[in-house]
């Protein structure tokens, strides 16, 4: 039974037509040759450009769901033994862990996107003849000594042998070649828009004197740098530890180190790519674990740093990213779909998105499939699944459900939910932010500039850098400035006025409403500002650019300063919300509150483990 889709006008502020208006986009996508669920042979999401991450047509449907849009529950076309809501790297682990336990169950995983992965997306480019892979959201397997067991195995069951990146990431390419890092300073801030290169690598007072900044700016950065000073004198290191936790970074440089307002500018941003907030919001005791790019002042001497992320390095990454983690998962589950055999092989091999959603097929991905309610049948013994695909409604029936989309979904989708539960998964606000890939025919201008990356003080996109230099199997990375390369730039909706959550909603929102052409923008100014020394033309040099759009990307960590602190384990929000509801577990990093790959698969594996002892 299938119903159309009702339409819907405004939905936050965005005028969103859905009903009739989104059927020919699914025109477009899947041509007309194209059966109920199967994809055309020619459906190839990676490669596509242009707004990508949540693309439009994704999240319509789950907008209009919660400004109240409501399809009602036909009866079921299809019943499995498990149905995934969330094809991303959780959902997919859940497929797996149910399948490893009961290998004949037939499993259903639905997405909204257009591609499988959730935020472990995989972009190409075609370049004379030759493909450049690029990471859309996911970038590494970050300190893989510290994964769950569960998520250690998981490696392991889909091929990923870890120690092979020694081999496969050339950790000294950008140090060989004297790359280092250089700080695009703003004119608001500094009177002057002036790009200086070599922070980290020349001399504190070398590096300072060609700063637009003031005398007394310059004179604070190189003293908090240079002078062993320990700015919490007579404090033992557990009670500098302690106090450190509840100032801020900008407070600590402020009111201890007594650092110039320039200063406190310079690194008001520093961290917006992993915080996606000011440092008046990071708690100062994460510097120390900061080490990135030169490292950040006034800490060295006052407290040491002990063990830690850098205690591995951040080598763990495919080309694509963790959307290896992803294609690797979907060969374990359609074999057909990703041919090959071994971690290697997989990076250039080429997916066949006919294979994912085969009627044969005891497992099914079913993409551009939004999951608008979920609920057990009368007598409990099941849950039917309602979900929009291509404009019609459908539903399915199954034993289990694993909810792996995402926290703050969930309660529009499970009517049953009670009320405190919905307040828990409710709790976690998604961090909004793009990865912005720009492909330029080679990378020399970066060469000439010994620059490997670049911090903007103040602007629009926080970053710049070049690719990971990692080549596997038959991928090879251009160690040569005359390759190719995709770089790789970051934006996050900042708004100075509030905090946290509050500014992730109201930094969805613009994302959301951002046309391409406002990316387009930016990347050609600051790539002008960063390179046109060296004699590049954005007109000239940009080949391609995709924005990986993430309006709900990195799961909420509660680690921010305004975080309160919870009596116990039980009375954390994101503990509330992961409990089971009868046949319906909940996967997904939110359920950890913790935006990693270990969390979305030990999540997972929690989530099918209550669902089978349940
Ligand atoms: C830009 C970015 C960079 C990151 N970098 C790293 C990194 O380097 N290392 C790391 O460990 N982690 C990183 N993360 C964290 C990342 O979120 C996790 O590692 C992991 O990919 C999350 O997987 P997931 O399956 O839990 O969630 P997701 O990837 O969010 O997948 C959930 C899926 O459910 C879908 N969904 C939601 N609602 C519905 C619905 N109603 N119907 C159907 N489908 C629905 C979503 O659209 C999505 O596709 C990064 C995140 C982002 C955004």
């Amino acid at each position: 039974m299938k119903d159309k889709v009702t339409r819907r006008d405004f939905l936050n502020g965005t005028r969103v037509a859905i009903g009739a208006s989104l059927l020919s986009p699914w025109a477009e996508v899947f041509g007309s040759s194209s059966t109920e669920f199967t994809l055309p042979a020619d459906y190839y999401p990676p490669a596509a450009t242009g707004l990508r991450g949540s693309h439009n047509g994704s999240w319509e449907i789950m907008h209009a769901r919660v400004n109240g849009a409501s399809w009602p529950v036909g009866e079921p076309e299809e019943t499995v033994d498990l149905v995934v809501v969330g094809g991303g790297i959780s959902g997919l682990a859940a497929a797996h862990f149910y399948r490893k336990e009961k290998p004949d169950a037939r499993v259903l995983i639905l997405d909204n996107h257009d591609d499988f992965g959730g935020h472990a997306k995989r972009n190409e480019f075609s370049v004379g003849g030759d493909t450049r892979i690029a990471y859309g959201g996911t970038e590494a397997i970050d300190t893989p000594s510290g994964y769950a067991e569960v998520s250690r195995q998981l490696l392991v069951d889909i091929g990923i042998d870890v120690q092979r990146f020694y081999d496969y990431f050339d950790q000294d390419l950008y140090d060989s070649m004297d790359l280092s890092y250089a700080i695009a300073y703003d004119s608001a801030t500094y009177g002057e828009r002036k790009l200086v290169h070599g922070y980290g690598s020349r001399s504190w007072e070398d590096f300072a004197a060609d700063t637009p900044m003031s005398d007394k700016a310059k004179a604070d950065l190189v003293r908090a740098f240079n002078e062993p000073t320990d700015y919490l004198p007579g404090m033992t290191r557990e009670e500098k530890i302690a106090l450190l936790s509840r100032i801020s970074y900008r407070t600590y440089l402020e009111d201890y180190v007594k650092v110039d307002y320039q200063v406190l500018e310079m690194y008001q941003r520093w961290g917006m790519s992993y915080w996606c907030v000011g440092m008046d919001e990071v708690p100062a005791i994460y510097i120390l674990e900061y080490t990135d790019g030169g490292g950040l002042p006034g800490l060295a001497h006052t407290v040491t740093r002990e063990g830690g992320r850098g205690s591995e390095p951040y080598i763990f990454h495919f080309p694509d990213g963790n959307a290896s983690v992803a294609r690797l998962l979907v060969r374990k589950l359609i074999p057909e779909a990703l041919p090959g055999t071994t971690m290697e092989d997989s990076v250039t091999a080429r997916v066949d998105y006919t294979q994912l959603d085969r009627e044969d097929s005891d497992v099914r991905i079913r993409l551009n499939s939004t999951v608008v309610n979920a609920q057990h049948t009368s007598n409990s013994g099941a849950v039917d699944v309602t979900y929009i695909h291509r404009g019609d409604a459908y539903t399915v029936r199954a034993k289990n459900v694993v909810m792996a989309c995402y926290n703050s979904a969930i309660p529009y989708l499970c009517p049953e939910l009670p009320e405190k539960q919905r307040a828990g998964l409710a709790y976690n606000v998604k961090v909004p932010l793009t990865y912005t890939k720009v492909m330029i025919p080679n990378w020399r201008w970066f060469a000439e500039l010994d620059t490997r990356y670049v911090f903007y003080t103040n602007d629009f996109y926080k970053q710049v850098e070049l690719a990971y230099p990692v080549s596997i199997g038959d991928y090879e990375f251009g160690s040569s400035p005359d390759e190719p390369m995709a770089l790789h730039m970051c934006y996050v909706p900042y708004l100075d006025d509030i905090q946290g959550p509050e500014q992730w909603r109201a930094g969805r929102r613009r994302l959301l409403e951002m046309p391409f052409s406002t990316f387009e923008h930016h990347v050609r100014d600051q790539l002008d500002q960063a390179l046109s020394g060296a004699g590049f033309d954005a007109e000239r040099d940009i080949t391609a650019i995709t924005v990986n759009r993430w309006a709900h990307g990195y799961s909420y960590s509660p680690d921010l300063l305004w975080e309160p602190d919870y009596a116990s384990e039980a009375d954390k929000p994101w503990v509330i919300g992961r409990q089971p509801l009868g046949r319906i577990t909940i996967a997904n990093s939110d359920a950890a509150a913790s935006s990693n790959t270990n969390s979305a698969i030990y999540n997972a594996h929690r989530a099918v483990r209550e669902a089978l002892d349940g």
